[in-house]
């Protein structure tokens, strides 16, 4: 057997088994989605997102990118976050990094001339680490700063996020969603909060919306 032929008979298994112990499941699935929580991953395979908060089908909405970023500029992730807030009205975004994380790793170095297409998106996390540059070369071990920038780059999408006139807006309507950063440990398989921040949160206000009242 090939191994994606093993992904369509655990695929079977599973339908089956499901269906076995609630014949109604799939009806119910297929209904409708009311997902509380979008879900902004990395891509890595180590790190899938029901997976490892247990969650059940119909309860996440996700988008995995390399390296877990919300770049104001690519439409894929956009198209996510605003279907997510305006349309599912979401009451949460988790942006999850993890450490050992591949794409952070690679943008504490150069680029590599073969990839041409990656060192675009990973610019990004370049530019993240050179905004905190002071902070993470102050760390002695290449594992040390690896590991502070993985956290970094989380923070600095959670705010990333607050300054998109799609969350700003569905803060002052709707009083949500609450945006949340964590970190995922690979050797223990824990979650760790790294920032918070609720509707009304403050903004730098070069980027705060126009509102109303503006
Ligand atoms: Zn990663």
């Amino acid at each position: 057997m090939q191994s994606f032929e093993k992904l369509l008979l655990e695929n079977k298994a599973w339908a089956g088994e499901k269906k076995l112990h609630d014949p109604g499941y799939f009806e119910r699935l297929a209904t409708n989605q009311k997902p509380e929580f979008l879900w902004i991953g990395c891509s890595d395979s180590r790190v899938p997102a029901d997976i490892i908060v247990n969650a059940a089908p119909g309860e996440i909405f996700a988008h995995r990118n390399i390296a877990n970023q919300v770049i104001a500029t690519d439409f894929n992730s956009l198209s996510v976050i605003q279907y997510a807030v305006q349309v599912l009205k979401v009451q949460h975004i988790i942006v999850c990094g993890h450490y050992n994380c591949g794409g952070v790793n690679a943008a504490l170095g150069p680029q590599r001339p073969e990839l041409e297409l990656l060192n675009k998106w990973l610019l990004h996390i370049k530019d993240v680490y050179r905004m905190h540059r002071d902070e993470i070369d102050a760390l002695n071990s290449q594992a040390e700063r690896a590991h502070r920038l993985v956290e970094i780059n989380v923070i600095e999408q959670v705010r990333r996020l607050s300054q998109f006139s799609i969350v700003q807006s569905a803060w002052k309507k709707d009083r949500q969603p609450v945006l949340h950063g964590w970190v995922f440990a690979l050797d223990d398989g824990v979650l760790q909060q790294l920032i918070t921040l609720p509707p009304g949160s403050d903004v730098d206000s070069i980027y705060q919306e126009f509102g109303d009242d503006a």
